[in-house]
């Protein structure tokens, strides 16, 4: 039989039947659909011999024992956000399906190879986003916070968690599933547009960017938009909307990829009559490289105190998070390139602006790398998000790939 690429495609097809509406996909996790899901995908995986086990965390475990105990994990996440795609996260856990499928027909492998289906990747019904890799990572550490979070409809995390068996104060014992990982694999949609612009079907993900987000308040005064001459205005809003200007020219200074956001600004008093009193400004910056985001942050700082002074008004600035940038692997990266390389022609190399499980996992020590494939329009977390089905089968082909690459590397004493 061997590795069947067009499978995964027809399953694929068959979960969104089972689990989506015509508004999308609803497998929104602690939920009916989404359990429904995992039911699927336990009697996928049935007929390789892989032994199911939840974690602590809800996490889904599928292991095929290897005559190493080491193993090669390969993981993705079946929850989708209310209305969602068609692939965001389920393209990853079946297609590991299928390599699951051809690792066992080709007999006991060398180490073990597991697949993983995360629980509550999205946050989508209370918010936080990586529940179960962040549990298995150990970096979950808001559980006080996430005892308090709620639903739209009122109901507690907690009382979710517990109707799957999941309980805050013990979720953490999910650590002990990744003491024997020694490299994690993780196939994605880009949902973004740079693959689908460049004409390549796979790309190598580089890591996960790190974030700098703030809230910048501008202080003027307010004045009567008549009577107050231009030249003695001391305008919140000028200080504001110069520096969502320069913050362009900041993110092409800085070049590799780097983004820089202002996604908002709120004045007051906000009357068609009055100067702006305050401006309340969100800049959200992102780079793949620690000490280039620190440079645009410290010069984005600078310019706005330069433009402070040319306004006469005063800026503060207020963190309101950050993450630091997460590189895969350098090896894994390698075979993963190759692995392109072998089923598709060329290999892009980029950057993922949005966070993933994986992320998660290599914050663990766990060598780690993601495979990205062509999102159509760069949509995702719509019922639009498409990919074509030729590059869904390159795709499997290539994780089929990479995950044999990694075994053998593994085998040889490679990984952590
Ligand atoms: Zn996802």
């Amino acid at each position: 039989m061997g590795l069947d690429p067009k499978r995964t495609v027809a399953e694929l097809k068959e979960l969104r039947e089972l689990t989506g509406d015509d508004d999308g996909a609803q497998r929104v996790a602690w939920t009916e659909t989404w359990e429904r899901a995992r039911e699927w995908l336990r009697g996928l995986v049935a007929s390789t011999g892989a032994e199911e086990s939840v974690d602590a965390a809800g996490n889904q475990w599928f292991t095929l024992p290897g005559e190493s105990e080491r193993a090669v994990l390969v993981g993705g996440h079946i929850d989708s956000v209310p209305n969602g795609g068609w692939l965001d996260g389920c393209l990853n856990v079946v297609a590991g399906v299928e390599v699951l499928r051809r690792v066992a027909e080709d007999g006991t492998p060398p180490v073990s190879v597991r697949l993983v289906n995360w629980a509550d990747e999205e946050g989508a019904r209370f918010g936080r986003s990586l529940f179960g890799s962040s549990a298995a990572a150990g970096s979950m550490a808001d559980q006080d916070e996430l005892r308090q979070l709620t639903d739209r409809e009122g109901a507690r995390l907690p009382d979710a968690l517990a109707a799957y068996d999941v309980d805050l104060d013990t979720a953490l014992d999910a650590r002990s599933e990744l003491d024997a990982a020694a490299a994690y694999l993780e196939l994605h949609i880009e949902q973004g547009p740079v693959l689908e612009s460049l004409g390549l079907a796979l790309g190598v993900v580089l890591g996960t960017f790190g974030v700098e987000r703030h809230r910048i308040t501008w202080h003027g005064q307010a004045a009567h938009a008549g009577s107050t001459p231009m030249d003695k205005r001391r305008d919140a809003l000028a200080g504001a909307a110069k520096l969502a200007l320069e913050i362009r020219e900041i993110a092409r200074r800085a070049g590799g990829g780097a983004v820089c956001t202002s996604g908002g600004v709120v004045c007051k008093p906000g009357i068609v009559t009055s100067v702006v009193e305050t401006a309340e400004q969100l800049l959200d910056q992102r780079d793949l490289d620690a000490q280039r985001l620190a440079t645009m942050l410290a010069e984005a700082k600078a310019s706005s105190e330069r433009f402070a002074a040319e306004e006469s008004i005063d800026v503060d600035w207020e963190r309101i998070w950050s993450i630091e940038p997460i590189l895969f692997d350098e090896t894994l990266r390698g075979f993963c390139e190759e692995a392109i390389g072998e089923v598709a022609g060329m290999a892009h190399n980029l950057p993922s602006g949005p966070l993933h499980d994986a992320a998660e996992i290599s914050r663990a020590g766990v060598p780690t790398v993601m495979l990205f494939v062509q999102s159509l329009r760069g949509l995702s977390h719509t019922k639009l998000e498409d990919t074509k089905e030729e590059h869904l089968e390159l795709a499997v082909a290539a994780l089929d790939r990479l995950a044999s690459k990694t075994i053998a590397w593994v085998a040889a004493g490679g990984g952590r």
